[in-house]
Formats: C-alpha cells, sequence, structure tokens
C-alpha cells in the first residue's frame, strides 16, 4: 500500500528516496525549487547533471542525491504555460509519470514532489494540481507495490490548498499519511 503526504515547506530537507526536481530542458540549473535543490546537493549534482545531455519536456532523468538528505534527485521537466492550448496538461501528467515509472524501475520506495510547473512556468495552480493527484493515483492503482510514500512537498498556502482540494476530490480513499 502506498500512503500519501501533503506537507509544506522546504522539499531539499526531505529524507526520501527521491526527490523531484521542476528542472528545465539543460537541467544545468536555474531558479525556484531547482536553485534550491543545487544549492543544497553541491556542485557535484550540476557535474553529474552535465553528463546528461538534457531531457525533454515531459520527461525526467535521474540522479545521485550528492549533499542532500534524498538519496537521488528526479529531473521532471513540466511544461511552460502557454494559456492551455499547446498540449500542456498530457505534458504535465507526462513529467509526473516518467519520474514515477523512473522511482519504480531503480527500486525506489518514497519520492517527494514539488508543484512543477506552477512557478515561473506559470501552470495554473488548481489545475496543476488535479493533474499531478491524478497521475500518482492511476500509477498507485496499477503499481501498488511499486512505493510506501508519496509526498506532495507545498511551498505556499495556495499549493497546499490546491492540493487538499485536489486530493479530496480526486482521492477520496487514498492511504493517507499524516506529517511527522
Ligand atoms: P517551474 O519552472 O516548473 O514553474 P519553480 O521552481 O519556479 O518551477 O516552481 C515550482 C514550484 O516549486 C512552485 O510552486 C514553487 O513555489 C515551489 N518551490 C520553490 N522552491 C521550493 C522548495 N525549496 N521546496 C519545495 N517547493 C519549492
Amino acid at each position: 500500500m502506498t500512503k500519501v503526504q501533503l506537507c509544506k515547506g522546504d522539499i531539499t530537507k526531505l529524507d526520501v528516496d527521491a526527490i523531484v526536481n521542476a528542472a528545465n530542458e539543460s537541467l544545468l540549473g536555474g531558479g525556484g525549487v531547482d536553485g534550491a535543490i543545487h544549492r543544497a546537493a553541491g556542485p557535484e549534482l550540476l557535474e553529474e547533471c552535465r553528463t546528461l545531455g538534457g531531457c525533454p519536456t515531459g520527461e525526467a532523468r535521474i540522479t545521485k542525491g550528492h549533499r542532500l538528505p534524498a538519496k537521488h534527485v528526479i529531473h521532471a521537466v513540466g511544461p511552460v504555460w502557454r494559456g492551455g492550448t499547446a498540449n500542456e496538461d498530457a505534458l504535465l501528467a507526462s513529467a509526473y509519470r516518467h519520474s514515477l515509472n523512473l522511482a519504480r524501475e531503480h527500486g525506489l520506495r518514497s519520492i517527494a514532489f514539488p508543484a512543477i510547473s506552477t512557478g515561473a512556468y506559470g501552470f495554473p495552480k488548481d489545475r496543476a494540481a488535479r493533474i499531478a493527484v491524478t497521475t500518482v493515483r492511476d500509477f498507485v492503482r496499477e503499481y501498488p507495490d511499486a512505493l510506501d510514500l508519496v509526498i506532495f512537498c507545498c511551498f505556499d498556502e495556495s499549493c497546499i490548498k490546491a492540493h487538499e482540494e485536489a486530493l479530496s476530490e480526486i482521492w477520496p480513499d487514498r492511504d493517507q499519511q499524516t506529517a511527522a
């Protein structure tokens, strides 16, 4: 059974098998959560990312966590919001799905997501939260034994609210874990 937790705070502090980074296609760092992860992981993370040759939007790549408490970083590239007619919904779902599949393929048991694309990339928060929750729910139903814990890590109150609403609407029967 996979437990689901919603938490507020800095994803770089979480001691899980993988934290997901809201990266850009270069995988060479940026602002927001990407900048925070690279700062906390140290320069070895950028060195490893340089060997990957980038990542298309809607996909993800895995590295070690280096100086982070998390063992790995899964660098997912969400879409830039262009008004909703440029396949943004499917690309965001794909970024979540790729991340979950990478975790499963590497035998990882716990994963934490930030709200991908909802910062600099401008994706509407409620819509992004519904896509995040739906994609994780569908994965957990398909692979109920793959993961022990999925965390939605929100940095601000509007993100928490969007995920609370999405979780109770879309996945009321999830196995909840309250924050430690
Ligand atoms: P994107 O370019 O994909 O929009 P951002 O990093 O700008 O990525 O924002 C994605 C989300 O991550 C936003 O909701 C932002 O508030 C949040 N965020 C920023 N820093 C952190 C952090 N240290 N931990 C968790 N979430 C964060």
